[in-house]
C-alpha cells in the first residue's frame, strides 16, 4: 500500500503538483495503522508532509462499526497523524457525520495533559509497524501467551446479587443451582472492599481491597488482594500473586523487580493516556521487568456513544502495538454496555476474538441489494459463529478485494444476484439473491465452520 501510494506521490511532485491529500484505509485496523504511520515514515525520510485522510473500511454496523473505527482512526489521531476523517457504517450515510465529530472532539480538548517534552520516538523499544505482543511473564493466565482478560468492576454495587454477574456474561439458573457463561464472560471481578453473600462462579477470579483481602479472603486461592504502589513493601510473600496499581507517571519502578507475582494495574487521570501508557511500557522494558499489565481507564460521560468511541481509541492504541494483558473499564455506563465495549475493542484490535466479525461495505450508488437488512439477515444466522469473518459488499468494484481478509463473502454482480466467495476464491456465481443467504450458511456448513445455535 504504501509503495503503490509513494509512487503516485512522486509522480504528482516530478509534475509539480502538491494539492492532495493521502488515504490509506484498510478493513483490518492492524494494517490501516501500520500503513499509515510507514508512509509517514517514508514521506518524512524523503522530506514531504502531505496531509492524510483516514478511515476504516467496512466497519460495518452499530457498536462493531463504531468502535472499529474509533479503533483504527482514534489510534493514529493519539499520536497526532490525519487531517481528515471518514467513519465509513452500513447505516444511513447521515448517520457516519455525527459519530466522526464525537470522534475528533477528543482531540480538540487539550486540556489535562501531562508533560512530555523530553521524550524521542527514537526510544521506542518495539517496531510501530509491524505487530507484536510485549512479552511478558504468564501468571494465573494473565500475560504469557494468552489473550487479553476482561475484568468487571463490582466495587461499588451497593448489594451485589447473582443478577450483577449476568451483564459480564454469567447467567445463574436458580433451578439448577449453576451459572452458565457466555462468549464474552469476564475473568476477573473487583469487587473492591465489599463481602458478597452469595457463592461466585468458580471460573470467575476476584481481586480485592488489600485490607479487604487480608481480613476475608488470605486463604482463599480464587482471590487476589489489589494493593496501592506505595504498599508495596507491605508485600512479605513474594510468591503470591497480587495486583498493584500504577500510575503512568510512575518513576520509580524498579521496586517491581522484587515482585515476580506482581500483575501491573496501570492508570493515569491524565488524557494523554497513549503516550503515558507507551512510555511506561518503555521504562519497564529499559529495566527488563516482565510482569503482566492490565490497563484500567476510569472514564465517566453522559454521552454513551461519546464514550465508547473515546475508550476504543485510548485501549486501542495500545492493544495494537501489542500492549496490554488485560483491560479494566470502570464508568458511569451501565455493566452490559461496558462489557460489550471492552470485548468489542480486544475483538477490533484483534487481541481476543469472541463474536463473528462482519466486513460490510457502507454502500453508495452502485450497490446492488438492500445492505443494511441483508447484513441483520446474515448477522441472525451467523452471530454465533465466534472467529469467523464474513465479508458483505454491495458490488464488485471493492467486494472482491475485501474478501482477502474474509472467511466466506456475499456479494452484489447485477441486480438481485450474489456470488458466494470462500476466502478469495468465487464457490457459487449469480446465486438470486432471494436464495443467498441460505446458500452461504451450506457454504459455511460444507467447509466445516458451521455449529449449531445454542438456543
Ligand atoms: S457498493 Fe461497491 S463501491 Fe459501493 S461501497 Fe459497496 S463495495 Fe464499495
Amino acid at each position: 500500500m504504501v509503495e503503490s501510494a509513494m509512487e503516485f506521490i512522486r509522480i504528482c511532485r516530478k509534475n509539480d503538483y502538491h494539492e492532495f491529500v493521502i488515504s490509506m484505509k484498510a478493513s483490518n485496523t492492524l494494517v490501516m495503522v501500520q500503513a499509515y504511520r510507514l508512509l509517514v515514515a517514508q514521506m518524512k525520510a524523503e522530506g514531504m508532509n502531505y496531509p492524510l485522510h483516514l478511515g476504516v473500511t467496512e466497519a460495518g454496523d452499530g457498536e462493531d462499526g463504531r468502535i472499529k473505527s474509533a479503533v483504527g482512526i482514534g489510534t493514529l489521531l493519539e499520536d497526532g497523524l490525519g487531517d481528515t476523517i471518514r467513519v465509513s457504517l452500513t447505516e444511513e450515510p447521515e448517520f457516519e457525520i455525527p459519530v466522526a465529530k464525537k470522534l475528533i472532539e477528543k482531540y480538540l480538548n487539550h486540556s489535562n495533559e501531562f508533560d512530555l517534552s523530553g521524550i524521542q520516538l527514537e526510544e521506542l523499544t518495539y517496531s510501530p509497524f509491524e505487530y507484536s505482543k510485549r512479552k511478558s511473564i504468564e501468571n494465573e493466565h494473565v500475560g504469557g501467551h494468552h489473550v487479553p482478560v476482561v475484568i468487571a468492576d463490582l466495587s461499588k454495587k451497593t448489594d451485589l446479587k447473582p443478577a450483577n454477574l449476568f451483564a459480564f456474561g454469567y447467567n445463574y439458573s436458580v433451578s439448577l443451582d449453576k451459572y452458565n457463561f457466555t462468549d464474552q464472560a469476564v475473568d476477573f471481578a473487583y469487587i473492591g472492599n465489599q463481602n458478597p453473600s452469595f457463592e461466585l462462579p468458580g471460573s470467575l477470579k476476584i481481586i480485592a481491597d488489600f485490607e479487604n483481602w487480608k481480613k476475608n479472603y488470605s486463604s482463599s486461592n480464587n482471590v487476589y488482594p489489589i494493593l496501592e504502589f506505595d504498599q508495596l513493601n507491605s508485600m512479605n510473600d513474594s510468591d503470591k500473586t497480587f495486583f498493584v496499581r500504577t500510575k503512568a507517571e510512575e518513576k520509580n519502578l524498579e521496586i517491581l523487580k522484587k515482585y515476580s507475582k506482581a500483575i501491573i494495574v496501570l492508570e493515569t487521570e491524565y488524557s494523554n493516556k497513549t503516550q503515558l501508557f507507551r512510555n511506561f511500557r518503555i521504562n519497564l522494558s529499559k529495566l527488563d521487568i516482565n510482569n503482566p499489565v492490565i490497563l484500567h481507564i476510569e472514564k465517566n460521560e453522559s454521552d454513551s456513544e461519546m464514550f465508547q468511541l473515546a475508550i476504543s481509541a485510548e485501549f486501542g492504541a495500545s492493544l495494537i502495538d501489542g500492549f496490554g494483558d488485560g483491560i479494566w473499564i470502570t464508568s458511569n455506563q451501565s455493566d452490559s454496555f461496558i462489557n460489550s465495549t471492552a470485548f468489542g475493542i480486544l475483538q477490533a484490535t484483534r487481541t481476543r476474538i469472541s463474536k463473528t466479525e462482519y466486513i460490510s461495505c457502507p454502500s453508495c450508488g452502485r450497490t446492488l441489494f438492500d445492505l443494511q437488512e441483508t447484513t441483520q439477515k446474515i448477522r441472525e444466522r451467523t452471530s454465533h459463529l465466534k472467529g469467523i469473518k464474513i465479508g458483505i459488499m454491495g458490488c464488485i468494484v471493492n467486494g472482491p478485494g475485501e474478501m482477502a481478509d474474509a472467511d466466506y463473502g456475499y456479494v452484489g454482480t447485477g441486480p438481485g444476484k450474489i456470488n458466494l466467495y470462500k476466502e478469495k476464491n468465487v464457490m457459487q456465481k449469480n446465486v438470486s439473491e432471494n436464495e443467498a443467504v441460505d446458500a452461504l450458511i451450506n457454504l459455511i456448513k460444507e467447509n466445516g465452520d458451521w455449529i449449531e445455535p445454542t438456543n
